[in-house]
This record gives C-alpha cells, sequence and structure tokens, in this order.
C-alpha cells in the first residue's frame, strides 16, 4: 500500500518560489567587483533568474547542458545557481584560482556550454577561450556600459544585455528529482580532477539538513555571510539553506581581506558567517590589532581545513563568537559533521567543552560514517582507534562524472582519504589526510595536532606540519612556520613552547621559517607544494 500524500519533486525551483512567495523582501547584499554595495532581495534575485532561463532557452541549451560560472560570491552568481538549475541546465562552479590549464582540461571534460564569468576573471578567460572547444557564448558578469569592446573573447556579451530584454515570467519545468542540478570538481591533488555531479534531490536534503539547529541552525532571523565561496561546493549549500529558511544573505565578492569582512559583518548586522581557517586567521588579526569588537556576529561555522583550538578560543573567549567546527569533502555536497555540543555537555567547564568543539563534530541525519583499519574491519568508536574514514549518504557520490576508474564506493561506503577517531558520543576527529599522517618508528603523528600547537604560539600566523625522510625512524616531523607581521619567534622558542604539550617523540625535529605557506584554490595548505619547495631540506644531525 503506498501513502496518500503528494509526491512533488525535490527541486531546486521550489527553493527560490518559497524564497520570492514568503520571504520575497529578505535581503541579498552583495559588495561588487566594482567596490561597491548592491542590493536586492529574494523578489529580484527569482525574476533575475526567470530571465536566465528564458535566455538559456533562447539559446536552445538542452535540458541537463552545462553552464559555466567563474565568479565570486554575489547576487548575479545566485541569480544563475537558479535559473540555471531551475530551467534543467547543470551550473558548473569553476575555481579561478585554478591553473589556466587545470580550467581548460576541467570545461572540456565538463563540456560546458555558456561561460558566465566575472570582470576580475576576464585575463583568464581571454587566455583559455580559445582552448575551452564546447563553449558556444561568453557572458561577463557586469553592466553593459562595463564591457570591453575588444576583449578578444567572440561574442562576448554583457549578463545585464542578455537577460535584460527577458521576460521575468517562466515556468520551472517539472522533472525527476534525480536529475543532475550542479558540478564541482575536486581540487585534485593527484592526477586529474574529478567531476561531482549534484542533483536536485541531494542539494535539497543537504540544504536542508544543513539548515537544521544542530548542524549551521539557519532562519529566518539570520544575516549571513558566506566567505566561503559559491565555487566550490556551492558555499557549503548556504545559499539553498537561506532560500529554504527566507535568511538574509550578505556576499563579500572578491574582498576577502580581514578589513572588508569585518566592515561588511559590521555594516550588514551579521550574525553568522561562515569559512575556512585561513580567512579567519586574517580576520582575528585585523581585529586584533586594530583593538576592534564584533557587535552582532554570534557563530560562525569553520571548517573546509581542520580550525585550531587557538582559534575557537580566541573567537569564543575574547570575543564572544561561537565557533561551529564543520567537516565535509566535495564528494559530500560539503557537509558531513558539524560540532555541536549535546544536553550532557552544557555544564562543563569552559575547558572541557573546547575538548569536544575542537573535533569535527558528529553526523548530520543522512550521513553515517564508520572508521576501519587496513583490512577493513570497522573500529571501535572509543575516541582513541584511528582509521580510514567512510561515508554514505543521499548526498554522499557514487561516482564520479565520466568515471572511467569505476565506482569509488566500497561495498556501498565512500572512502574519504581521511584518517579519524570516533568517540562513544559519535563525535569524528580527523588525524590526517591519510597521504599527510606522518609514520616515525612504526607510530603515526598527526600533522594537523603538531600544527594546532604551534598556532597557539602568538608570534605564529600559519604552520604546516609534514614528515621528512630520516635513516633511522623512517620519518621525522618537521614545522614550516609563518610569522605574524611584526612577530618574532626563534626556532629555539618555538620548540620549547611544545615541551609538556605532546609526547616528546611528537615534537617537531626542526622548525623552518617561510614568507608563505603554499595555499590551493580552495583556501587549504598544499602540503605537496610545501614538500616540494623543501625537497632540498635535510633533517638537522642526519
Ligand atoms: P574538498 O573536497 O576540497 O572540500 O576537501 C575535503 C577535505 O578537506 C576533507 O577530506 C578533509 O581532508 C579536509 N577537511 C575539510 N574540513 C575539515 C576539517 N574541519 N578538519 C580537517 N580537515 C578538513
Amino acid at each position: 500500500m503506498l501513502g496518500l500524500m503528494q509526491s512533488e519533486q525535490l527541486l531546486i525551483s521550489s527553493l527560490i518560489d518559497f524564497a520570492e512567495r514568503h520571504h520575497g523582501e529578505a535581503e541579498i547584499v552583495s559588495r561588487r567587483v566594482e567596490g561597491d554595495i548592491h542590493r536586492s532581495n529574494y523578489k529580484q534575485v527569482a525574476a533575475r533568474s526567470r530571465k536566465v532561463a528564458n535566455a538559456l532557452d533562447r539559446w536552445n541549451l538542452g535540458f541537463c547542458d552545462r553552464v559555466a560560472t567563474l565568479a565570486w560570491n554575489g547576487y548575479r552568481h545566485l541569480e544563475l545557481y537558479f535559473g540555471v538549475s531551475g530551467s534543467g541546465r547543470v551550473i558548473h562552479t569553476l575555481n579561478p584560482r585554478l591553473h589556466p590549464d587545470q580550467i581548460v582540461w576541467i570545461a572540456n571534460h565538463a563540456e560546458d556550454h555558456v561561460l558566465c564569468f566575472d570582470m576580475s576573471f576576464l585575463p583568464i578567460v581571454q587566455a583559455v577561450h580559445s582552448r575551452c572547444t564546447t563553449i558556444k557564448h561568453f557572458v561577463a558578469l557586469c553592466d553593459e556600459s562595463k564591457l570591453p569592446r575588444d576583449s578578444g573573447i567572440p561574442g562576448l556579451i554583457s549578463y545585464e544585455a542578455w537577460i535584460g530584454a527577458e521576460s521575468s515570467t517562466y515556468e520551472w519545468p517539472d522533472f525527476d528529482e534525480n536529475c543532475a542540478s550542479s558540478m564541482c570538481y575536486t581540487s585534485g591533488t593527484t592526477g586529474n580532477p574529478k567531476g561531482v555531479l549534484y542533483s536536485h534531490r541531494s542539494t535539497v536534503l543537504h540544504a536542508w539538513a544543513g539548515a537544521m539547529p544542530d548542524a549551521l541552525n539557519v532562519s529566518a532571523r539570520d544575516s549571513i555571510l558566506p566567505v566561503v565561496p559559491m565555487f566550490h561546493v556551492n558555499a557549503w549549500g548556504l545559499p539553498y539553506s537561506a532560500a529554504m529558511t527566507g535568511a538574509k544573505l550578505v556576499f563579500p565578492g572578491p574582498a576577502m581581506d580581514g578589513k572588508s569582512i569585518y566592515e561588511l559583518i559590521e555594516s550588514e548586522r551579521v550574525n553568522f558567517a561562515a569559512g575556512v581557517p585561513t580567512v579567519w586567521q586574517m580576520l582575528l588579526s585585523h581585529i586584533q590589532t586594530g583593538n576592534l569588537r564584533f557587535s552582532t556576529l554570534e557563530r560562525t561555522v569553520i571548517g573546509g581545513s581542520a580550525c585550531p583550538p587557538a582559534m575557537i578560543e580566541a573567537f569564543s573567549e575574547v570575543y564572544g563568537v561561537e565557533v561551529l567546527h564543520g567537516w565535509g569533502m566535495t564528494e559530500m555536497s560539503p557537509l558531513g559533521t558539524v560540532c555541536t555540543l549535546r544536553n550532557k555537555h552544557l555544564n562543563l567547564s569552559a575547558d572541557e567543552k573546547l575538548k569536544v568543539r575542537v573535533k569535527q563534530g558528529r553526523s548530520l541525519y543522512g550521513v553515517d560514517m564508520k572508521i576501519v583499519d587496513g583490512e577493513g574491519n570497522e573500529l571501535p568508536w572509543d575516541g582513541k582507534a584511528y582509521g580510514d574514514l567512510l561515508v554514505k549518504g543521499p548526498w554522499v557520490i557514487s561516482d564520479y562524472f565520466k568515471g572511467d576508474a569505476g565506482s569509488p564506493l566500497v561495498d556501498g561506503w565512500f572512502p574519504t582519504g581521511d584518517v579519524a577517531t570516533i568517540d562513544a558520543d559519535g563525535y569524528m576527529q580527523i588525524t590526517d589526510r591519510s597521504k599527510d599522517v606522518i609514520k616515525s618508528g612504526g607510530e603515526w603523528i598527526s600533522s594537523i595536532d603538531v600544527e594546532n600547537i604551534a598556532m597557539a604560539h602568538p608570534a605564529v600566523a600559519m604552520a604546516a606540519c609534514i614528515g621528512i625522510k630520516h635513516p633511522k625512524w623512517d620519518e621525522r616531523p618537521i614545522i614550516a612556520v609563518m610569522k605574524k607581521q611584526g612577530a618574532d619567534v626563534t626556532r629555539e622558542d618555538l620548540l620549547a613552547f611544545y615541551e609538556g604539550k605532546t609526547a616528546k617523540w611528537q615534537i617537531p625535529d626542526d622548525v623552518v621559517f617561510v614568507d608563505a605557506i603554499p595555499l590551493g584554490g580552495t583556501g587549504k595548505m598544499q602540503k605537496s607544494k610545501l614538500r616540494d619547495l623543501l625537497r632540498d631540506y635535510r633533517l638537522p644531525n642526519t
């Protein structure tokens, strides 16, 4: 016997329809590439996303054809999110921080038909357009008056001219919720990047779960600043969760420095912000140097890389801002776990709470996880045993786009490539990326633990720990350190700082001071590049 309820498909168009009808006046505020602040709302975004749909129809784009973007977080990008997917096409967010050759490879692999780009990326598009063999149309995300006349890009049109003449009436098509809606390629630190293809169903379910109180707790009372880019895993689904709840959205555009982010938080009364640790480090430095306070910011979700405990402490103890540590992957849409406390934790001391908060968190409904040893046997949830982390759920990948290597799943589970522990309360803690774990004398050292201690030193802006070959111990850790501007610390000071904070054999053998730590396209430390930079480095006394 089937249930007798309506079986409406979970489509992305339903999110913008809902936002327009029930939260039409809720604001969408964007800092534009031009530097000015643009104000819009869900009603206007909905109308303009229907214009996008009509414009794509005019170009005869087929169902599931790919429309690529090279764009910052902003209202036009949001309109494309809804107009492209809502009309049955697939929005493919390209990462502008990748090497141009990689962008060409990805656009050709995805068979993009249209490329919409912010004017900051004009030089990239000029460099790659002739090699992107499937792209037929180029759209510059700007006013007609800002369109360069001699760009050299064939048929380049401004976004405003493209959608300007279109009707804002459009009937969103109805189709199977399992159809593709959007795609994003993994950063591909080894081999070619791989395409992850989200569906309408996975996107809506993920946005729903992400909005729940024990996840990101998104509501119509929020003013949200997603610093996490819309070009990488849909800004953690926040544009969709915000439309689902009617939250105000504040987009930073290209200005991600501490000062610009702080000003936007204050002027738009942002109470919730999301980003990777490197961005929050810049924000913290800015407020610390200027002796500033937050007047509205209540909580921030930090993920994408391990959030150092010192950062969680600084935000909560000094600035009264709650940090939610989150973990996920491109292959997981991305949210897997968020670290929110349970009822039993509420009366713990601040120190005890911090011990829980530094973990990557517990599963959202919809994501199941387990850790296994080298033979695939499940390991206990005791907070001590660590092994390969596997996940499954309706917004976890089943296969890569055109995946020629076969399904990545192992007995229905996706191996994340992370090494983790899970404690008896279900809180998962990442020890390392499996390829970054350091093996010393048969014991494993977590590079994240070594980095977290260095990050707690007041003179350290960023720290990355890597393993260096050692004749006796196989590998030994060293720590590469970028100092804060104007701060000073010696090698000996920093090594002494480790005393008593970790086992002696886990203390790095050396400190290497660097001007910058290489960051990848999504703001994560690129340890492969760092290893390259330090390839001639030799450990002391070896
Ligand atoms: P990406 O698919 O590029 O977003 O990268 C996903 C990977 O980033 C994960 O597999 C983890 O290795 C890492 N990652 C994401 N969030 C965290 C976190 N909170 N702590 C540690 N590593 C993280």
